[in-house]
């Protein structure tokens, strides 16, 4: 996801860092990380950073991955390359990200390093930004399903990995289908339609929480039957992931992996949508409880 419109800054090439996951670097992550086999080599460029905060950038990177696998499983790829930019005026930790698609997919974001790691933990930013990388870069009008993914993954991330409570969840769900709401009134047509100009039109709040609230429907659909769709996407990055594809496609493959019809038919029907889909509270409320902690 692109967080607003910056130009990044050139990233100097003189100093670069190069992690391996199974590091012994911090206590915690260890065990996990050095349990997978083949795991995903992270490759962190911070040379724009101040030499004081490189050490916990390093740690929030890391945290980020384990909680994301926990998640969606192992990070798709041999390796993910990071770019980090200092952006010391900031009033958020992260105020810009994006992904870059290619043999070695990057990750750029722009930081004030200067926050505490911890409001690095709480932002979502990261947390979305991996999600990006376990399904393909589709096709403009089922922009929609690339975007709605990784907003609603970031949030089940944070809720399993306990950034955020179950209160926490269905307040942020609800917050964000209010603006996609409000962003369908003045951006009607069609959603495959208005995804496809979502950049023109400044369309992302619909096309953004549309893509949520159709991956909100599709898992509670899986859970009614003993699955979910972090498991079947887990499964997906690890047999069947390609670089592009189409919405159609990847539902159906999705389809073929739970034994169901549930993504590819609910993807025809959200693509014509002109109204912004409800999300019952009880929905929402049966996904806090499969994902979250129980109290
Ligand atoms: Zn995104």
């Amino acid at each position: 996801m692109i967080k607003g419109d910056e130009m990044l800054k050139r990233i100097s090439k003189s100093s670069h860092y190069k992690y391996s996951i199974s590091l012994l670097l911090f206590g915690t992550l260890v065990s996990s990380s050095l349990s997978a086999a083949f795991a995903t080599e992270l490759e962190i460029d911070m040379a724009d950073l101040p030499a004081r905060d490189q050490q916990k950038l390093q740690r929030w990177i890391l945290s980020g991955k384990t909680a994301v696998e926990l998640s969606l499983g192992k990070l798709p790829g041999k390796s993910i390359k990071f770019e980090l930019v200092m952006k010391p005026s900031a009033n958020e930790p992260v105020p810009f990200a994006q992904v870059i698609r290619g043999g070695t997919n990057t990750i750029r974001l722009q930081v004030n390093s200067e926050w505490p790691l911890q409001d690095f933990v709480d932002d979502w930013t990261l947390y979305h930004e991996l999600s990006h990388l376990y399904i393909p870069y589709l096709d403009y009008p089922s922009f929609w399903l690339n975007e709605g993914f990784a907003t609603y993954m970031q949030n089940i991330v944070m809720l399993q990995n306990k950034v955020i409570d179950k209160d926490g969840f269905i307040n942020i769900l609800q917050a964000g289908f209010n603006r996609g709401r409000l962003n369908t009134i003045s951006q009607p047509g069609q959603l495959s339609m208005v995804s496809n100009d979502m950049w023109r039109k400044h369309a992302y709040m619909r096309v953004y929480w549309s893509g949520a609230a159709y991956f909100a429907e599709v898992d509670a659909l899986l859970l009614q039957r003993g699955s979910s769709l972090s498991q079947v996407v887990a499964q997906y990055s690890q047999c069947c992931l390609t670089a592009n594809s189409t919405g159609s496609e990847l539902t159906q493959k999705l389809d073929k992996i739970a034994g169901t019809n549930i993504f590819y038919s609910t993807y025809v029907q959200y693509a014509k949508r002109t109204d912004f889909p409800l999300v019952p509270l009880e929905q929402l409320q049966a996904m806090a409880l499969h994902y979250g902690v129980k109290p």
